[in-house]
């Protein structure tokens, strides 16, 4: 079996993610990799695609005990032969384990590396054809990093002391350039072929908050996303973790703790809470959390600042693995920098060490007091270039993109009331600048003025609002007299001349529904073009099915998989393999179940699948993967169309039918872009055509049009000729 096939079987996707078949195809051309990406970004895949192709077994070096059993389920849910050894397990099980993997039962065998050096592991070892050691979060090797191991250092020996050198690849989601160096150099990498993907992780929205009572705040967030979305909440220490596990069962809020302070037992126990989902919510130190593979966290709060940037980034980067939209709100106060502080001074550590470390906790620090984009912070930080605009999704960038400037409109409104003599009230005024039809305007003769109508295209109760909020800064002074009348003061003279310009809350003054909203929140329409009630009957399989077999929900089907089966309605084998993320092994265990509560809900609902929803689902599709990528998708579009492109090659490399791309190029054209219709349209006399077939059958129906007209002219064309003469209201 190839890569690509083994993808697609296996784990049920169609297409790689950025910087994945890099490392694979690397490790297939036997080469050693080093894969720097960000949680989320598919680092798993990187080593266990090569594990199944490769002839002999992978040993996966991971630090965590607690979780390989449920990396292992996963791995079996998809049919692929896996085990670990750990300590974990009682004398005989292991025994068992050793018999199975001398039998070459496995191809995948996670062991944590305090056992790698032990005498029974090194003796197995020599009897097995190791093709490929993946080293996951390789960080730890470092004593730079966060997560430092001195188990990590283990690792070369246990390699030198093989028959063979096989391929060894590591993995990490830590970037900064001393610990990358330090990996590659302690492993002793041979030539790696390295593949660092971005750090920004799009579906993140990022969120420093300054609150004097946490606690209330924290409730007040609750209120909307529990039950309903799990999270994490991270604290500083051990009594800040019971107490508010405390606090927050006194307001019926499920939540269980973590922390180094508790029995092994009682971690375990609460942790699987959090995993299958039963708990909701998990308070913990920073001792919970690396490798935790959960994939629907949705949103990650530090109720104390954590020790520097690095730490902050990978825990908050717990959130929303599966890509969907999750937070990361950091609660900011003081006194915590000064704990963290203390903790320093307290550790033992080199005064390089020491340095480097502070540096790291005052780049926290400004974070939390900048107001640049938090986005950008967290990039630059790992040495990535800023980004160049708004994101849209951090508490910075949304705060200032609820400023806008409405100097024009003010200077409109002045003008205004000058042309008028100063003889009015607001009604009035307002009425002149919407251009009213109103009786009086017009006996009073106000629909003559130039300035009447000028902002017809705002509502009343907007331009009212700008009005009195011109005269709060001053610009208007409102007569106390029994009709207040609105008059110029001095001040107005620097807007008018453009020299000073004035600001006001956005929703508070947009024409209509905005056009500027950012391309996130876009896509993430589409993606909600599901049916809500079918995708919660999907759950409920799902979770029937965890219970049974005792698996977490996300080893079955993510939630991406199961809003793509409520979108795609799937009814046969064919079908049901074509959703993203389901493999053979997922279609045989659990197709069945699924397609059949599918049915039923399409019987009962009378959804007919038709071609219409085949495009949705290819919509969804194409939008998470440009979301995956932080992608505009209309900008991509428009790239292809500043190409040159003809339309029938923009829309085969787009993916997506000529009218999409129509519909995507129109939307640029509202956006401000400049867009040559003419440019797609084979016969320029076309146009009068259908201009003439419009006048006679109108344009809101496109099919009276087509039929008024000759075979040539296409659906296509007439699009174009609505969209060239800014005809609404057509798709
Ligand atoms: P990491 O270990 O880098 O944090 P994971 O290996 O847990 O990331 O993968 C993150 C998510 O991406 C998982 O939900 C996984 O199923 C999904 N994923 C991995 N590879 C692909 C792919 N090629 N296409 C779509 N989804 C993928
Ligand atoms: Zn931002």
């Amino acid at each position: 079996m190839n890569a690509y096939e083994a993808l697609k079987t296996y784990f049920g996707y169609d297409a790689y993610k950025k910087g994945q078949e890099t490392l694979v195809e690397g490790i297939l051309q036997g080469k050693d990799v080093l894969g720097i990406m960000p949680t989320g970004g598919g680092k798993s895949l990187c080593y266990q695609l090569p594990a199944l192709v490769l002839n002999g077994v992978t040993i996966v070096i991971s630090p965590l005990i607690a979780l390989m059993k449920d990396q292992v389920d996963a791995l079996e849910e998809m049919g692929i032969n896996a085990t670990y050894i750990n300590s974990s397990l009682s004398e005989s099980e292991a025994a068992l384990r050793v018999q199975e993997i001398e039998n070459n039962t496995y191809k995948i065998i996670y062991v944590a590396p305090e056992r790698l050096n032990t005498i029974g592991f090194k003796e197995l070892a020599q009897h097995l054809n190791i093709s490929l050691i993946a080293v996951d979060e390789a960080h730890c090797i470092s004593q730079w990093g966060h997560d430092f191991r001195p188990s990590y250092k283990e690792i070369p020996r246990f390699i030198n002391g093989l028959k063979t050198r096989p391929i060894v690849a590591a993995f990490t989601a830590t970037a900064t350039t001393e610990v990358v160096s330090e990996i590659e150099k302690l492993l002793a990498l041979e030539q790696p072929i390295t593949a660092i993907t971005g750090f920004d992780r799009p579906n993140l929205l990022y969120k420093v908050v300054k609150v004097s009572n946490k606690f209330a705040y924290l409730l007040d967030y609750l209120q909307d996303h529990y039950p309903e979305n799990t999270g994490i909440i991270y604290c500083s220490t051990r009594k800040t973790v019971d107490s508010l596990v405390k606090k927050l069962r006194e307001k019926d809020i499920e939540a269980v703790g973590y922390h180094g302070g508790m029995t092994q037992d009682l971690r375990q126990q609460n942790q699987d809470a959090f995993i299958f989902n039963k708990a909701k919510i998990i308070v913990a130190t920073n001792a919970f959390g690396m490798g935790i593979d959960k994939p629907d966290v949705r949103f990650v709060i530090h109720y104390n600042m954590p020790q520097n940037m690095e730490a902050y980034y990978q825990e908050a980067g717990r959130a929303g693995r599966d890509g969907e939209d999750s937070a990361c709100i950091l609660m900011y106060s003081p006194s915590d920098i000064v704990k963290q502080k203390l903790i320093l001074q307290n550790e033992f550590m080199s005064p390089e060490r020491e340095q480097l470390l502070y540096k790291n906790l005052q780049y926290l620090i400004d974070y939390c007091h900048t107001n640049d984009c938090l986005r950008s912070r967290i990039l630059t930080y790992f040495g990535e270039k800023s980004l160049s605009s708004n994101c849209g999704k951090c508490s910075n960038c949304l705060e200032s993109a609820e400023m806008v400037d409405i100097t024009l409109e003010a200077q409109k409104i002045f003008s205004c009331i000058y042309r008028a003599k100063a003889r009015y009230g607001v009604a009035i005024i307002t009425q002149i600048l919407k251009g009213s039809k109103n009786k009086k305007i017009q006996t009073l003769g106000l629909d003559r003025l130039s300035t009447y109508g000028i902002m017809k295209e705002y509502s009343t109760d907007v331009i009212r609002e700008i009005t009195m909020t011109l005269a709060a800064k001053g610009y208007i002074h409102v007569t106390t007299d029994q009709f207040p009348v609105l008059k110029l003061t001095e001040r107005c003279r620097n807007v008018f001349s453009g020299e000073e310009k004035v600001y006001h809350k956005k929703n508070l003054v947009e024409k209509k529904e905005s056009l500027e909203n950012n391309s996130r929140n876009k896509s993430k329409k589409l993606i909600e073009k599901f049916e809500e009630a079918l995708f919660n009957q999907l759950k409920e399989l799902r979770m029937q099915l965890s219970q049974e077999k005792q698996v977490p929900t996300f080893v079955i089907f993510h939630d991406a998989a199961l809003k793509e089966m409520a979108a795609a309605f799937p009814q046969n084998k064919v079908e049901f393999l074509s959703i993203n993320g389901v493999g053979m092994k997922k279609y045989e265990t659990y197709g069945e179940a699924f397609i059949s509560v599918i049915k039923s809900y399409c019987e009962k609902n009378n959804i007919v699948v038709a071609e219409s929803i085949k495009e949705n689902i290819k919509e969804v599709k194409v939008a998470q993967q440009d979301k995956e990528q932080g992608l505009d998708r209309y900008v991509l579009t428009y790239n292809c169309y500043e190409e040159g492109l003809p339309l029938e090659a923009i829309s085969t490399k787009r993916e997506m039918t000529t009218s999409t791309i129509l519909q995507h190029l129109k939307k640029c054209e509202e956006k401000g872009k400049s867009i040559d219709w003419e440019r797609f349209l084979n016969d320029p006399s076309k146009e009068t055509k259908i201009l003439k077939a419009i006048e006679t059958v109108g344009f809101e129906k496109l099919k009276p049009i087509k039929e008024a007209l000759t075979e040539e002219i296409t659906y296509d064309d007439i699009r174009i000729i609505i969209y060239k003469n800014k005809l609404s209201k057509v798709n």
